[in-house]
Parts: structure tokens; sequence; C-alpha cells
């Protein structure tokens, strides 16, 4: 069950709705909002008798039950789309958000020629990993601080807004000071360490899904951040593990429409590291497009031959600018839809 506060409920009044909640032998949630407080309550058994008592009580504006096990991310909890504002650029709304840049910072030149390219063609955000979660633990590592110096630099050039990935807990505050946009990589989908600390971040959240994960899996690690007081997560279908072996991973395209249905969060598509090559990357954008996704995350690169981590998916800058050019049409008709549908639902 969920329980919104009327936005001029005191303390004391949230407080006595607590100990209601906590007679009744459940536990409370509480996520504090800028306007309003959101009370989760958690336990076994039937909850009906506690909803009934609840919103009988003064600045309780409404009790809804839940029954997905991730509560303040569903589509019952909040059946509108939320929109979520990354430096300026709303994902959830009626744009669709291009994101894109080299899968590492590897010197300056490079990122900025990657970050100048990309907002020609259109893109919104500038992604690039300075902590890289890396198979081996001989490959290139990432430039850590100075790459992510390099990526406030590059922000400050292009006004682009940073997506990067933050690997643990304890880089976090370090991250949150340069980023926009605060990546959790597949593999760390499941840190349920970082997951809280970015509760507390005050900085939105990029969540990927892990590489044997399954939806209800990464709705429920989205839930952990929310849960932790941080309502701004995005979500991103990069491809799971499969018998497959014509792509790097097996794109989900079923489950962005899957999570559409299930979640409020905005659902975006990485269409590099779901197939590995960069000639696979334009048709699987477009399905992006097609199936209802809020966006796209893209490695694009000034040289991907000579590029130090993902140079076979990576296209090059002219490539990303041909794509963008080519998925507009469909993007018009992305849009037409959006109107649509929330015309629809008022
Ligand atoms: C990346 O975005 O470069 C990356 C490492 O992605 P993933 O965590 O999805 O593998
Ligand atoms: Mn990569």
């Amino acid at each position: 069950m969920i329980i919104s506060m009327k936005p001029r409920a005191t303390r004391q009044e949230i407080e006595q709705v607590f100990q209601r909640i906590e007679e009744f032998g459940y536990k409370v949630h509480s996520i504090e909002g800028e306007e309003r407080v959101v009370i989760g309550v958690v336990g076994v058994g039937d909850v009906t008798a506690c909803l009934e008592s609840v919103e009988a009580m003064p600045q309780v504006e409404k009790a809804v039950r839940i029954s997905a096990p991730y509560k303040f991310v569903s589509r019952e909890f909040r059946p509108q789309r939320s929109q979520i504002v990354v430096d300026g650029v709303e994902i959830g709304g009626d744009e669709f958000v291009v994101m894109a840049g080299p899968c590492s910072v590897e010197s300056e030149e490079q990122i900025m020629r990657s970050a100048e390219a990309v907002a020609r063609a259109g893109a919104k955000l500038l992604r690039g990993g300075a902590f890289k979660p890396r198979t081996s633990p001989y490959d290139f590592q990432g430039l850590e601080v100075e790459g992510l110096r390099l990526l406030a630099q590059a922000r400050e050039a292009t006004g682009l807004g940073i997506v990067t990935e933050v690997m643990t807990d304890r880089d976090v505050d370090l991250v949150a000071e340069y980023a926009d946009l605060l990546q959790v990589g597949a593999r760390n989908m499941q840190n349920f360490a970082l997951l809280k600390t970015l509760g507390r971040c005050g900085r939105p959240v990029l969540l990927k899904r892990g590489l044997s994960s399954t939806i209800k899996e990464l709705l429920m690690s989205a839930e952990y951040i929310v849960a932790h007081g941080n309502p701004n997560v995005i979500l991103c279908e990069r491809g799971i593990r499969t018998f497959e072996t014509a792509t790097r991973n097996t794109c989900d395209i079923a489950g962005v429409a899957a999570l559409n249905e299930l979640t409020h969060l905005p659902v975006i598509v990485d269409p590099s590291h779901a197939t590995g090559k960069r000639s696979l990357v334009p048709a699987l954008s477009r399905a992006a497009v097609a199936v209802g996704a809020d966006g796209l995350i893209v490695e694009a690169h000034p040289c991907p031959e000579k590029a130090i981590s993902d140079g076979a998916q990576s296209l090059e800058l002219q490539q990303f600018a041909a794509m963008m050019r080519e998925l507009a049409p469909w993007i018009s008709l992305w849009r037409q839809t959006r109107m649509t549908q929330a015309a629809a639902t008022v």
C-alpha cells in the first residue's frame, strides 16, 4: 500500500500515520518529495483494515493498494508517465532524447570532437565512461578523475549534460560533482550498496538492465533507489545474455513494451551494447523508436578502429549524424503517437 499525504501535512500528522501503520504490524518506508511525503507500507497479510483506517486520518490524500513487489516504481502507484529532467532535458515526455558519445573517455581531443559532433547531430546528452567496468583486469579501466574533468570541459564547450558511470558507492559523491546523470552499469544492477547510496545522491540515475536479469529484478533495483529517496530513475534495456552469438547480447525489445506497462519510469534503449556491431545499430535504433522507448544511448567515436573500448560497436561520428537524419521521420511518428496517448489519458 502507498499513502500520499496532502502537501500541507505537518510532521506531527505524518508521524501519526506512521504510528497507525505500525499498530497494524506493518513497516513504513517514506519518501519526502519537495511537495509532499509519500509513505510506502510493507508487510504481509491483508491491508484492507489498515488502508481504511489511514484513509480516514486528517491530511491523508489517498491510500492505494499495490500488488506488485515493487511499489513506488509501479504503474499502479502512478498511472501517468514520469518525466525526469537531466540538465534541462526532459526524458519521458514528448521528446525522444538521444544520448551519445564514446564508450570511454580517452583524451581531450577524442571527447571534445565527439561532444561537438554529437551535439551538432542532435544528441541532447554526452555519454563517456571515466570509470570502466571491464571483463579483464588487464584492460583499460578508464581515466577516472581525469576523465571526469575532461567530460566537464566538454560540457562547458557544448552545453551538453553528462552521463557517466559510477561503479562503487565510494565514488558516488565524486561522480555526482561532475555528472548530470549517473549511470549504473549492467554488471552493477544488483550492487545494492551502490543503489542505496544513489538514493541519496541528489542526481538522476540511469539504471542499466543486468546481463542476466529479469524485468522484475530490474524494477526491484529501481525500487531500491526510489525507496532510498531518489525518484529520478531512468531504465535502460541494453540486451541480455542468451544462447545467441550473432549479436553481443539479445535486445529484449518486447521487454521495453512490458516495462512501459509495468512502470511509469522512462525507458531508453542502448543499441550499441545490445548488438556489439556498428552495422546493426541504426536498425535497432529504429526499433527502439517504434516500440515506444523514451530515447537512446549510443556509442560514437571519432575513430572507432582506434577506440580503446567497444570500437566494433561504435559509430563513426558522421555515421551517427546520418543515423540521426534517418531517424527523424520515425521520431515524428513517435511524437504523434505520444500526443495521441497523452490526449487519451487526460
Ligand atoms: C557502457 O555503457 O559503456 C557499459 C559498460 O555498458 P553496460 O554496463 O550496459 O555493459
Ligand atoms: Mn561500452
